[in-house]
């Protein structure tokens, strides 16, 4: 058929569709009241339904009527002038409790588990038996899906599982004594018949540890839980489909997929599918590929063509990663896909037998014409549906002759709600098919028009080209330098396999290099010094990374008097210059970004992601402080006719920077990149754990032309050089990263003035010290976000961040079932060496730190319950692991609930009420980040304002602070205040000094626009 003849022939189908569709419409009972008042609001008003879905999120969690009618004021509250005025005023007037809001509160949720219940068909299986009988009596066929909580642990992997194997005997046991339907179980294509029973399988819910960076790991594990599945679903005769979910997990789902269904025992089996969304621009080669792999298998699969579930999710994901957006960005383009892809499905039906899922009349209407175009007869290719979603469209290719399958999610309420609001915002979103069509009731000429003369359309109306609408969030020219335009550098996403490859070569090549001398570097001079320092792989402690020089007290004084003598020109090159050269050393970073990340692997035991993320901090520090000293440099002006005041800022001399391993880079770097932005010569002493990746970087400082003396690279002893190098005459400013002792000692240290040695300043102290951070858990909490939030957040690098949490503080009436969840996602976290991406958790910096970190948990058994502790004793030959630990019931006096630990250990603590919790996480020495699972918006606030911590997070994980987003630093016993990466930091480097002139000569002074005025004086 001619391209005219489809689009007219899809044109007149789709006509014809309307028509019935429209028909069925008149017969089928209507949407409930609350449904409709919330399909109305909603598409009016974009702050409303946020506002209505987030109350619905957290209803199932609220049990007494007065959670649920403060809940609703509280959502509620802030758009009550957009809620139609009597809602507004009933809302006002809802009282908490008493016979009132009891009524109201039980007519809430009522309401809602009806409108649940709408688009969720059944709770258990004989529900489900019955749900899916009716379907079959209407002419419909199923596919059923689970709806369950987030998969976070083993536990409840195997739980998924077992659900399945239940639904799946249950279901094809029923299924046996249902008469034959032609309709639905005849396979036109092959003449054969079609499994009755249909199942759909989200492949991440039988894996917690399913993470796109190990797809060979992730698919061994999914396959093993998955496999069983199958086999009782072909024994049984059951079909199973492979639901498709995010971007990042796509590639590894189609792996699984292919891996599985290629294996002996499953290659023949022609009764499984898998959804392929439209929405992603890489659908095309995504199911060219299948298709050829497909050819090779010698058995065709189904394809369920989607145009995909997430699309917000995405672009969302994509902008706050500074990613490119892996979804179209136009919806006509998606339809437009959704049409090409449905045209190569059908052409290639022999392999991938198409099943069409869209309720969009002009999609289906377009896949319909070209079936017909083709010769592939009706039942050769089928429709899906999703359940209590375009009812009349179904019916209408029903009474076509066309088989129906109709997506039927089950399970509980609670589970439920995340799918029931994705469905809501699906039929209340600007672009949704439904919401025009049967809502809206736009001019059916509009609805079936052609997605790619739309697209045409639109672009002629707004001049851009083919390809002009891809949503870019590409970088700024540098050449418009200023902090506004200031973005932080992508972290690498490792769902990408070039990115994969990229680390994995790197590692190979450092590999190769692991072992070199290497020596100090004192005004561009490299020393050696007769003294070394061995670095060793944590993870593998046979291997040396490096043989450091250490420092001597002559190398000390060396250094600062080669900063000293590099100072007067530092200080007074351009401040052009020393920005240039910062976003150098940031363009060198970017360069060697793989290798450098490599380095730290070895060095630090730093999972892959926490390594590429220190890199990426390094190099906005390095952006970052090279455009705020561009904004600082510029004098601040207070000009009067006849008087002139410039306030400037100077820098202070010798800076020293004293780092910590953990953040073996960035922190370095970041210390050190705004001494010299702000014209202070540098002598960096890293920690000598981390003295070979500090080398890199003075390497990387060197490259981008930073002139000999003005950074001095100083690894060494800290007991030994740190003492000299704090106390020297000749230095300005220290700037520590680090433990709380050694802060406060160099304090102290500093604060000698040692005058007869020539000391004519008093130093400069920044200190970034420690934390005690706390999260807590709010009893309306999601579960699935909290405890998976608190474990990135507590073992996330074995919990060796300042920022990590290591007291969970938790309501009482989610005690229980927070720390049973805890602990199950705990134990699920595969504890190994950092350089192989399977395991989640590596080994801590050194053994005095596993030394300290084990006699930590031995002690705190007398002060608290432990209720796990991962058994690491196959690893301990091998390097310094020590495995996550969790204490429940922790006393908030006790030294577990106190002291830093600096090591994976959580102690989980419980609060009778939010006064109780804030006065535990308020009650310690320190304030430098904490956290808050909530979803009561009047809770959240007084957390922000009662939680008093240099940085709060709110419903996320408390560290990976990134720079100018979120400034980090804290007070208290956390360090002197300043915030790494805000615009506070570069000024505690420098002296501000003013200038003021007296401009008045004899009675005339020059004006700001270079006029002369005669001043008032002499008047
Ligand atoms: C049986 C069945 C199973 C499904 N299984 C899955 C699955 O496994 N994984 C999955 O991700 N989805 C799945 N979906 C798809 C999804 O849930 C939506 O139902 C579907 O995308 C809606 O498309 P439509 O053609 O019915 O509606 P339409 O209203 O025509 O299309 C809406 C869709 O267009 C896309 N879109 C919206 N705005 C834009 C924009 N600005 N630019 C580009 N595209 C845009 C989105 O995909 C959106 O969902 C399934 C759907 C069905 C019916």
């Amino acid at each position: 058929m001619q391209t005219s003849d489809l689009e007219s022939r899809t044109q007149e189908i789709g006509r014809d569709l309307f028509a019935r569709a429209r028909r069925a419409e008149k017969s089928s009972p209507s949407d409930g009241l609350l449904d409709r008042m919330l399909m109305k609001w909603g598409m009016r008003d974009e702050q409303l339904k946020a506002q209505l879905f987030r109350f619905i999120d957290v209803l199932p969690v609220l049990s007494t009527p007065r959670q649920i009618n403060s809940h609703l004021r509280e959502c509620l509250g802030t758009v009550r002038a957009r809620l139609p005025p009597g809602a507004g005023l009933a809302l006002k007037m809802l009282p908490d409790d008493g016979w009132l809001g009891s009524r109201a509160a039980a007519l809430t949720r009522s309401n809602t588990r009806r409108m649940a219940r709408r688009f969720i068909a059944a709770t258990d299986l004989p529900e489900a038996i019955r749900a899916v009988r009716s379907m079959r009596v209407l002419n419909l066929a199923f596919t059923i899906d689970l709806l369950g909580e987030a998969v976070l642990s083993a536990t409840e992997a195997e739980r998924y599982q077992a659900e399945y194997l239940h639904l799946i005997g249950g279901l094809t046991s029923a299924a046996a004594d249902w008469p034959t339907n032609d309709l639905l179980d005849r396979d036109v294509a092959t003449d054969g018949l079609l499994p009755r029973v249909n199942v759909s399988v989200k492949l991440s819910s039988l894996f917690s540890q399913f993470d796109p960076i190990d797809p060979a790991g992730t698919s061994a594990m999914v396959r093993i839980r998955l496999r069983p599945i199958l086999r009782l679903a072909r024994r049984t005769g059951a079909f199973v489909n492979i639901d498709m979910e995010s971007y990042a997990y796509k590639d590894v789902t189609l792996r699984i997929f292919r891996e599985v269904f290629a294996e002996d025992e499953f290659r023949d089996w022609a009764d499984v599918g898998i959804a392929i969304q439209a929405y992603l621009r890489d659908c095309a080669q995504d199911l060219q590929a299948l298709a050829d792999w497909a050819v090779r298998r010698g058995t065709p699969v189904w394809v369920r063509l989607v145009k995909g579930a997430y699309w917000d999710y995405e672009t969302v994901i994509a902008a706050q990663n500074d990613w490119p957006v892996p979804v179209f960005s136009e919806k006509s383009e998606t339809d437009a896909n959704f049409e090409a892809q449905t045209s190569f499905l059908i052409e290639r039906h022999d392999v991938l037998r198409p099943a069409i899922a869209s309720h969009n009349i002009r999609s289906i209407a377009h896949a319909l014409a070209e079936a017909q175009s083709r010769g592939l007869p009706p039942r050769g290719y089928e429709f899906q549906m999703l359940y209590g979603m375009a009812d009349p469209i179904k019916a209408a290719l029903v009474e076509l002759g066309h088989r129906v399958r109709i997506y039927t999610p089950y399970g509980q309420l609670l589970p439920g709600m995340a799918y029931l609001v994705r469905r809501l915002l699906e039929n209340t979103s600007n672009e949704s098919f439904l919401r025009a069509g049967f809502l809206e009731n736009l001019p059916e000429e509009q609805l079936l028009m052609n997605p790619l003369e739309l697209l045409r359309r639109k672009r002629h109306a707004t001049g851009t080209g083919a390809n002009g609408n891809g949503a870019s969030f590409g970088r700024v020219a540098s050449a418009t330098r200023n902090s506004a335009d200031f973005r932080n550098d992508p972290l690498t996403d490792f769902s990408r396999e070039e990115a994969r490859q990229s680390m994995r070569r790197a590692l190979e090549e450092v590999r190769a290099r692991l072992g070199g001398s290497i020596p100090l570097v004192i005004a561009g001079r490299r020393i050696e010094t007769g003294k070394t320092i061995d670095s060793i792989n944590p993870s593998r402690r046979d291997q040396l990374v490096g043989r450091v020089a250490a420092a001597r007290i002559e190398d000390v004084n060396a250094a600062v008097r080669a900063a000293k003598t590099a100072f007067p020109e530092w200080r007074d090159t351009p401040v052009e210059r020393r920005a240039d050269l910062l976003s150098g050393s940031a363009h060198v970073l970017r360069r060697r970004r793989f290798e450098l990340a490599a380095w730290e692997v070895f060095e630090t035991a730093k999972q892959w992601r926490e390594a590429d993320a220190d890199v990426a901090e390094a190099i906005d520090y390095c952006e970052y402080y090279a455009r705020e000293m561009l904004r600082l440099a510029r004098p601040r002006r207070r000009d009067l006719p006849g008087e002139e005041n410039a306030t400037f800022y100077e820098p202070r001399g010798v800076a020293v920077t004293i780092a910590p391993w953990n953040f073996p880079l960035a922190i370095l770097c970041g210390m050190t990149a705004a001494a010299l932005v702000t014209g202070n010569t540098a002598i960096m002493k890293p920690a000598e754990q981390s003295a070979v990746v500090a080398a890199k970087l003075m390497e990387v400082f060197e490259e981008a032309g930073f002139p000999p003396g003005v950074v001095n690279y100083l690894p060494g002893v800290g007991e030994e050089i740190g003492p000299a190098l704090v106390g020297h005459p000749d230095v300005s400013m220290i700037a520590f990263t680090g433990s709380r002792a050694v802060g406060l000692v160099i304090q102290k240290q500093a604060a000698q003035v040692y005058e007869e040695r020539g000391q004519d300043h008093i130093k400069r102290v920044i200190t970034e010290l420690g934390g005690k951070n706390a999260v807590i858990v709010d009893d309306d909490a999601d579960l699935d976000e909290a405890v998976h939030g608190i474990v990135a957040s507590a073992f996330g690098y074995a919990g060796q961040k300042c920022s990590a949490c290591s007291r969970a503080i938790v309501l009482s009436p989610i005690y229980d079932a927070f720390l049973a969840r805890l602990i199950e996602a705990t134990r699920s976290l595969k504890v190994g060496p950092a350089d192989d991406p399977a395991y989640s958790v590596g080994p801590v910096i050194d053994d005095d730190a596993r030394r300290r970190i084990a006699q930590t948990i031995e002690q705190g058994k007398g002060e608290a319950k432990l209720v796990y502790a991962a058994d690491v004793s196959s690893l301990a030959e091998q390097g310094c692991y020590v495995g996550p630990a969790i204490f429940a019931d922790v006393p908030p006096a006790s030294k577990l609930a106190q002291e830093e630990i600096f090591g994976p250990v959580l102690a989980v603590m419980r609060a009778q009420d939010l006064d109780e919790a804030l006065a535990i996480a308020n009650g310690t020495k320190y304030a430098l980040t904490g956290g808050v699972f909530s979803r009561s918006p009047g809770n959240i606030e007084r957390v922000r304002r009662e939680f008093r911590v240099g940085n709060l997070y709110v419903n996320r994980k408390i560290t990976g602070a990134l720079v100018d987003r979120q400034p980090f630093g804290g007070f208290k016993l956390s360090g002197t205040g300043p915030k790494a990466g805000g615009s506070d930091y570069l000024p505690q480097f420098m002296v501000a000094r003013t200038v003021t002139e007296n401009t008045l000569r004899r009675g005339f002074a020059p004006t700001e626009v270079g006029e002369t005025v005669l001043a008032a004086a002499g008047e």
